[in-house]
């Protein structure tokens, strides 16, 4: 059987197109969902995701706040800053955007934001409720791959997944997702990172294999079990003359390689990356009604 690109574009902009149903919902009565983006320093590729949410945010119908600081603003600043927006009943989602710049703190930044507020989901509070299967904002990269697979008409539950990477914002919170009762989760679950021994002997074990690495194209065809489900969340910039900007993005995974082995496989670029800002759309609709107690 041909193997299936999953298609992330397609899938994210139904999600959005949700979203704004939701959004519109929520509008109808009263409140219309409000995410503030906060932007420390002049990182282009952080720059570039915090337009991205902010257009995003105007094609739901989500009211968003972008407010910049140069790189050597105060960390009492910030925190300040917070907890302002915290009070704010008007704001229901607030995301600092990632990295900070060295002389900040970011876990006590994260922290700092109101967990009903953390759209990012990245709060130790959420991470706790989110282990212990309480509904809770969780992280929108790792949120928006079982809606990928299920969406694509693949079965979840009783699969094994394998996660390769055990990072706080993708690895970690995929291994807490899946492991979970119910369609979109329900797997056996293996966490694979750079203290495996033998990678490609768990790897080819996998129904559902995902790649969360940062290692351009590390995934080979060996590596993969026929017929197995690939996820590839990997965003890596890789030397290209030809291209006008002399970079071009490719995945953790070779796609070329794998492909002809995988039952499915995401793309890179348009796989997993679309899917990140539909889930905080959705993230800060959730956000909006549960601190509005509007369903
Ligand atoms: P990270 O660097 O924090 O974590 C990488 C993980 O890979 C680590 O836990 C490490 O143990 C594991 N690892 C590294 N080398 C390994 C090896 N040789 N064998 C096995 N495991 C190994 O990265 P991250 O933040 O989790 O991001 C991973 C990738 O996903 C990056 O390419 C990043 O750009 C991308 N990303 C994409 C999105 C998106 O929206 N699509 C969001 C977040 C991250």
């Amino acid at each position: 059987m041909a193997t299936k690109i999953i298609d992330g574009k397609k899938i994210a902009a139904e999600i959005r197109s949700e979203a704004k149903d939701e959004a519109s919902e929520l509008i109808s009565k009263g409140v219309q969902p409000c995410l503030v983006v906060v932007l420390v320093g002049e990182d282009p590729a952080s720059k570039a995701y915090v337009g991205s949410k902010v257009k995003a945010c105007t094609e739901t119908g989500i009211k968003s706040i972008k407010i910049t600081h140069a790189a050597d603003v105060s960390e009492a600043a910030l925190m300040q800053e917070i907890d302002r927006l915290n009070a704010d009943e008007s704001v229901h989602g607030i995301l600092v955007q990632l990295p900070l710049p060295k002389h900040m703190d970011e876990d006590a930044v994260t922290e700092r934001i109101d967990p009903s507020k953390d759209v990012d989901g990245f709060h130790p509070e959420n991470v706790g409720k989110l282990s212990i299967g309480i509904d809770c904002l969780t992280p929108c990269t790792p949120t928006g791959i079982p809606e990928m697979i299920v969406r694509s008409g693949i079965e979840m539950s009783g699969k094994h997944a394998v996660v390769i990477g055990r990072s706080n914002i993708v690895g970690k919170p995929m291994m807490s997702l899946l492991v979970q009762k119910g369609n979109k989760a329900n797997c056996t679950v293996t966490c694979c990172h750079s203290g495996t021994k033998d990678l490609s002997y768990h790897t080819q074990q996998a129904d559902i294999l995902i790649a969360a690495i940062g290692v351009p194209e590390f995934v080979k065809a060996n590596m993969v079990k026929p017929g197995a489900t690939v996820i590839d969340v990997g965003i890596n910039r890789v030397e290209d003359t030809s291209k006008a900007k002399g970079y071009k993005l490719v995945g953790d995974v070779d796609f070329a390689d794998v492909e002809p082995v995988a039952g499915a496989i995401t793309p890179v670029p348009g796989g997993v990356g679309p899917m990140t800002v539909a889930m905080l759309m959705k993230n800060t609709v959730k956000a909006a009604r549960m601190i509005t107690a509007l369903s």
